[in-house]
């Protein structure tokens, strides 16, 4: 948004710390957009500065701030200008997207890279107007504070250091681990590696309690001799969680998600916040009165109209090799926009768009890649493959 010259030499002389400028410049912006002008004037600054100054109680104010000031502290002010003009050049977000550790080294349980998904997330949040949004569902005479931007908290492995599933919006990086025919040698580095007990050695095979695996990745990193390999890895995902005094723990959306399904799913929640939210309620008081099936709707509303996901039963898979040409056999078909096979089942599961392409063409495909088809099993149009099941 635009600044007028005056009410920019009116705003860098503001005595205030830049945590406070930063969210004066969203208030004042947002006073803007409530008198429907795309540029701030001095009108609109005179009431940040009587919100975040003039009306504050002495004792609440920054007094160390008044005091370095009331002292005449040479070049403080200059310094303070400066920032200042720098906070107006620059983007202020109300939202704070926290990496683990593994944004500064290789950490070894990391199972997705943190660094480039923090960009893509605030570039998201950013293109969703996520810092307007909330300042205009506060009220017009209440400063906007540190506390009330929306954080995402992203951890490369379901170590969870930066503890997604108490944040309103938390992911975590699993790798789910699939079983090959490489020789096991009995070592039990596995069993060890596993927290969750999830491993057994049978027979000189490991075999894996799907229901207590967490998809660290451990049993993939560690093994010696490459038994385990990663099936499918990718993003598990939280929303409505709160530490601190009001702990809540967020509720799962996706054990394992894609980077689309992840990037949706924020959508989805910053659109439950924005149609939702009464004042300052959290995300987590939200989802406690309508649940997370608004966000599911959200998430599949596009597939109401032409959308169509069908299974197929495949026959004559016998490796992954053949996973990969089904599944580009798929691919292929136009108007197909969702492709997974799954070896173990022999099933795939096909979203494509119904005015485009048809269950026939997917059939075709695949018989023409050199597989068949066991028709009498297929379900056209299933549900429900949303959500936590994966
Ligand atoms: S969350 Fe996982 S990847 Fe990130 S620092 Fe902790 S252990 Fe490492
Ligand atoms: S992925 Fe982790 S929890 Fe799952 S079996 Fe391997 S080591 Fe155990
Ligand atoms: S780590 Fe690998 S080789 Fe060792 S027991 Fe487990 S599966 Fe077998």
């Amino acid at each position: 948004m635009e600044w007028d010259r005056e009410a920019v030499e009116e705003f860098v002389k503001m005595p205030l710390a830049d945590v406070m400028k930063e969210t004066g410049k969203l208030f004042t912006e947002k006073l803007a957009r409530r008198n429907r002008s795309d540029c701030v004037t001095l009108k609109e600054l005179e009431e940040t500065k009587r919100v975040y100054y003039d009306r504050v109680p002495e004792g609440v104010r920054n007094r160390e701030l008044d005091k370095r000031i009331a002292e005449g502290e040479a070049g403080l002010r200059e310094r303070m200008e400066k920032s200042a003009r720098e906070i107006l050049e620059r983007d202020v977000d109300l939202f704070n997207v926290n990496l683990c550790h593994a944004k500064y080294f290789r950490c070894i349980s990391q199972n997705i890279e943190v660094r480039e998904l923090k960009k893509e997330v605030e570039q998201k949040l950013r293109d969703l107007k996520v810092s307007e949004m909330i300042a205009d569902m506060l009220r017009d005479d209440e400063r906007i504070l540190a506390h009330h931007k929306l954080t995402v908290s992203v951890s490369g492995c379901v170590n969870g250091c930066t503890g997604p599933e108490t944040s309103p919006f938390g992911v975590a990086g699993v790798s789910k681990p699939m079983i090959t025919a490489a020789q096991c040698t009995e070592c039990f580095t596995c069993v060890d590696r596993c927290r969750k007990n999830a491993i057994l050695i049978r027979k000189g095979r490991p075999e894996i309690d799907a229901a207590a695996c967490d998809r660290c990745g451990n049993c993939i990193k560690f093994c010696p001799n490459n038994v385990f390999v990663s099936e499918e890895s990718g993003y598990r995902i939280f929303v409505g969680g709160k530490f601190g005094r009001f702990h809540h723990d967020g509720y799962e959306l996706f054990k394992i998600a894609d980077k689309e399904t992840l990037m949706k799913a924020l959508e989805a929640t910053v659109e439950l916040i924005r149609e939702e939210s009464i004042g300052e309620e959290s995300l987590t008081s939200i989802l406690n009165r309508v649940g997370v099936a608004p966000i599911f709707q959200k998430l599949y509303q596009e597939n109401s109209d032409t959308t169509k996901k069908v299974k197929l039963n495949i026959t004559g898979m016998s490796c992954k090799n053949c996973v990969g040409h089904v599944t580009k056999a798929l691919e292929r078909v136009k108007g197909v926009t969702g492709v997974k096979v799954d070896l173990t089942s022999q099933l795939a599961l096909v979203e494509f768009d119904c005015t485009r392409a048809s269950v026939k063409e997917l059939e075709k495909a695949i018989e023409d890649a050199g597989y068949g088809i066991a028709r009498q099993p297929a379900s056209p149009g299933t549900s429900g493959i949303s959500g936590s099941c994966c």
